[in-house]
């Protein structure tokens, strides 16, 4: 249920309507824009005489139900945009932010490397897995704190907040103790303990599709997060699994108006796994700039072809450098920038 209150409302009106909702055992949401303020009714049962209750008070315009499953991540809640900042980096903003680097984190040569070229084509943020989920247990599953290490090293370096994978509640707080954004992959999407301890640790999270996994779905996913007290979850869409084999996901463009229509939060894209394909990551990364996308994670690897995961995905430094002048130029067709300039560093 959402409470829209009067335009002039009073600071005592709206206490009293959030004293009157918790007086009812509940808690509240408050969202205050630019022309509405909106306090969200989070938590059940909701008794139902409240909302002819609430709308009796001095300074309530109007009382909706909201049936939707989720509540926080959606626009009926918060209508304006989610904004936060990743240390000087604004995710949600006008400015379209690039995350990019490794699949996996290898050596602090090959994450070095990456990121100096990252940083100086105009990205703002170093991805990489430290602790990587394969399909196979014999496959490379990451160099664990050493890759953490490695990405903290990097950050020192080129000034780039990172980005890395949380895999288990295990191994939560000492991810946190390195990473800026905490990423919760797509195989962990709707692993619902994970995603509250996350919500807990307070940390940015970025939250995965799963790969079969629908809309009302992730953003009742995104809302385990928030339910634990934490706003900033930005989405990234990364390709579902269809009956398509030539491509290794079908990236869901969709998804992207989608997700802007229904909820307030941050939307990325990840052409690399919605396409698995590094040849087809250029036109897909103009096109989700284009479709609304508040950024890209694109994979980038020095030597592709030596890659210990997703190689095949993985932009060479050179391809990077020839994709991120058509960022801008798209970024600039539809009104919006890039955040960082390129810059040699
Ligand atoms: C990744 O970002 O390297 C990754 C494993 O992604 P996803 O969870 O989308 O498969
Ligand atoms: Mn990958």
């Amino acid at each position: 249920m959402i409470v829209i209150m009067k335009i002039g409302y009073t600071q005592e009106e709206l206490e009293r309507v959030i004293a009157r909702i918790e007086e009812a055992g509940l808690r509240t949401h408050l969202s205050v824009g630019e022309s509405t303020t909106i306090i969200g009714v989070v938590g059940v049962p909701i008794p139902p005489e409240l909302q002819s209750d609430l709308e009796v008070v001095d300074g309530v315009d109007s009382v909706l139900r909201v049936t939707k499953r989720y509540k926080l991540p959606s626009r009926e809640f918060h209508p304006e945009p989610t904004k936060f900042k990743v240390r000087d980096v604004t995710i949600g903003g006008d400015e379209v932010v690039v995350i990019a680097g490794p699949c996996s984190v290898e050596s602090a040569e090959q994450t070095l490397s990456t990121a100096r070229a990252a940083r100086a084509a105009g990205a703002s943020i170093l991805r990489g897995g430290a602790f990587k989920p394969r399909t196979s247990p014999y496959e490379f599953r990451g160099l664990g704190e050493e890759g953490l290490k490695i990405l903290a090293e990097a950050r020192a370096e080129t000034g780039m907040p990172i980005i890395t994978e949380v895999l288990t509640p295990y191994d939560l707080d000492l991810v946190s103790r390195y990473t800026d954004i905490l990423q919760i992959g797509a195989r962990n999407c709707q692993n619902f303990l994970l995603l509250e301890e996350a919500g807990k640790s307070g940390v940015p999270v970025m939250l995965k599709r799963g790969m079969s996994v629908q809309i009302e779905e992730w953003l009742s996913a995104a809302e385990y997060i928030m339910a634990q007290g934490n706003p900033n979850v930005l989405l990234c869409e990364r390709g579902i699994r269809t009956f398509e084999t030539a491509t290794r996901n079908t990236f869901d463009l969709n998804a992207i108006p989608v997700i802007k229509r229904l909820s307030h939060l941050p939307i990325f894209a990840d052409p690399s796994h919605g396409t698995g394909k590094w040849y087809l990551v250029p036109a897909m990364s103009l096109a989700a700039i284009a479709a609304g996308a508040d950024g890209l994670m694109i994979e980038v690897h020095p030597n592709p072809d030596h890659a210990k995961s997703d190689g095949g995905q993985s932009l060479t430094i050179e391809n990077f450098n020839k994709l991120m002048p058509q960022v801008r130029a798209v970024a600039g067709a539809v009104g919006r920038s890039v955040a960082a300039e390129a810059v040699p560093v």
